[in-house]
């Protein structure tokens, strides 16, 4: 996965079947769909693969109880059946992780039972863990810090996990290693139009500093909460077709969340969800729903958001935390298709495609669990809009690979310079020849690339990621030839993020 061949790839050809504008899940997912299929494929992200919401999420592979809550059978059919699937197709990023709802009433236990009970049942052969009901001393030992007052048992389900931010490079590799073209760093600016008919694109590369213009088919907009500036841009007088609510999570030591299962709470005092997930060795703690006017790519969290988290957090667990406690903070926007006067937390988490009169499909909504179906749905509209001949989607078994062995790199890497061999940090076992790896092959372009998105030192703790930041530009530089300023610039404006991240 190299920028400069891409972008060699690129310019040896200026037509394509499919442009595909968006590097988050839905758009990564749509290029492989598309490449697997056999068309000439190219997608452009605007910054880095996955900065958008695909990093941000709470990294669940779930079906949404909550969901069937709604009555909304269809949309926990589907993510359930796209739930097994990636579990298996990308078993390396993913697993089975158990969830414990404690109970504290008799009608809360057959509640959660047997919607629980329903929600396995609805898996069908894709089911990944059966429903049981816990006493008290069996929760108690599953989560041993679980305040103990009032508790009557519990609900042990199943769902999955994943790693989001990891899962979306090895999508882009995936992407390349079936035909495709994939860059990052390369916004859309205009639409090229024949007879009204969309018929190419213009974007700029912004590491090259340069406009391109290249000719394509058929042209999907998978630009998650960035939806409507891409279908303004196509037609200026377009009411917006998405709303956006945010959410945030925070990242703790599992000192203040013991034990590997996972605690939900449905219906927290004020009615919301609260998850308490262990991901690698922290825990994560979210999340809200706030609804938001302006997008930015980095939204900030809101004061009363955490305050939430660490209110209801406290009253579930023994070992309260405080803002201090908190080694990061990430918040994402969630890309919701618009309904007027309906409230952000009923909006549908089903996904929803369009197609203007100029022939730009647009994919947006849905959940990282339901990418696969997203992009299937959008190449399917692209091959009518763009008169392909039709070739049958065949992700449903395609595994999510990186071809390249990463312990076999690292080792040439270390070989070549044992200092690369040395830990970025003495708490956390990522080692320097991990930088290299992320420039040479995983088109790490940024400080921020490396330390969010490859090795995501900024997710398990900001403070730490700021500390380090010097030391891993510097080795960047070396690798990529860069001067001193670009290693100032690149410190302070990684720095800035950073503190973002911490409360
Ligand atoms: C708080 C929160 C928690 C969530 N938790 C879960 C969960 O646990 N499980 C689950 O299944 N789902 C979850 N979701 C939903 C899931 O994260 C999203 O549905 C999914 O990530 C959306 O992916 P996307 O590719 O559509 O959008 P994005 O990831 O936002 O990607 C869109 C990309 O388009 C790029 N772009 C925009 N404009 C341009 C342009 N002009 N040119 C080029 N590129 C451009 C952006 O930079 C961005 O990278 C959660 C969402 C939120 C907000």
């Amino acid at each position: 996965m190299n920028r400069t061949e891409q972008l060699d790839q690129l310019k040896s050809n200026p037509h394509w079947d499919i442009v595909i504008i968006g590097g988050g899940a839905t758009g990564l997912g749509s290029a492989i769909d598309a490449a697997s299929r056999g068309y000439k494929c190219l997608l452009i992200e605007q910054y880095d693969f996955a900065k958008g919401t695909s990093s941000k999420s709470t990294k669940l592979l779930h079906g949404g109880v909550r969901y069937l809550q709604q009555g909304n059978i269809g949309l926990v059919l589907e993510a359930l059946r796209e739930r097994g699937r990636l579990l298996k197709n990308a078993s390396h990023l993913s697993s089975i992780q158990p969830f414990i709802i404690p109970i504290y009433s008799l009608w809360e236990k057959w509640f959660y039972a047997i919607g629980l009970k329903i929600y396995d049942l609805m898996a069908g052969k894709l089911s990944i863990g059966k429903t049981t009901l816990l006493n008290k001393k069996e929760v108690i030992r599953d989560i041993p810090n679980i305040q103990q007052t009032k508790i009557k048992g519990g609900v042990l389900y199943y769902d999955g996990q994943f790693d989001d931010t990891a899962l979306c490079v090895d999508m882009a590799a995936t992407a390349i290693e079936y035909g495709a073209t994939v860059l990052n760093y390369c916004k859309a600016i205009e639409f090229i139009k024949t007879n009204k008919k969309i018929t190419g694109l213009k974007f700029y590369d912004s590491i090259n500093d340069e406009t391109i213009q290249i000719n394509s088919k058929a042209v999907i907009n998978a630009t998650g909460v960035f939806t409507n500036a891409i279908m303004q841009l196509d037609d200026a007088h377009l009411h917006d077709y998405v709303t956006s609510s945010q959410g945030i999570h925070l990242m703790i030591d599992p000192y203040f969340f013991k034990g590997q299962n996972a605690m939900m709470i449905p219906k927290t005092s004020d009615g919301r969800v609260l998850f308490a997930v262990p991901w690698y060795d922290k825990v994560i703690l979210g999340t809200t729903d706030t609804p938001i006017e302006k997008i930015n790519i980095e939204p900030k969290p809101l004061e009363e958001e955490i305050d939430f988290i660490i209110t209801h957090f406290n009253q579930y667990c023994s070992t309260p935390i405080s803002k201090k406690d908190i080694l990061s903070v990430y918040v994402g926007l969630r890309p919701l298709i618009k309904h007027d006067n309906i409230q952000s937390a009923k909006l549908s988490r089903a996904h929803a495609l369009s197609v203007s009169t100029s022939g730009l499909i647009t994919i947006t909504g849905g959940k990282w669990t339901t990418y696969r179906k997203m992009a299937e749905d959008a190449v399917n509209n692209a091959i009518f809009v763009g008169k392909l001949i039709h070739a049958k989607c065949v992700t449903k078994d395609l595994k999510i690979v990186n071809p390249i062995s990463k312990p076999s790199i690292l080792k040439k890497i270390v070989s070549e310079n044992p200092e690369m061999n040395q830990l970025i940090h003495e708490n956390f076992d990522f080692i320097k020849a991990e930088i290299i790896y992320a420039i040479r092959h995983q088109m790490a372009m940024s400080l921020e690339d490396v330390l969010a998105r490859r090795i995501r030192l900024l997710y398990f703790n900001a403070k730490v990621a700021i500390q380090v930041a010097p030391e891993v530009a510097r080795i960047m530089s070396k690798e990529m030839n860069k001067n001193a300023d670009w290693t100032i610039k690149e410190i302070n404006s990684f720095s800035t993020l950073a503190s973002q991240y911490i409360v």
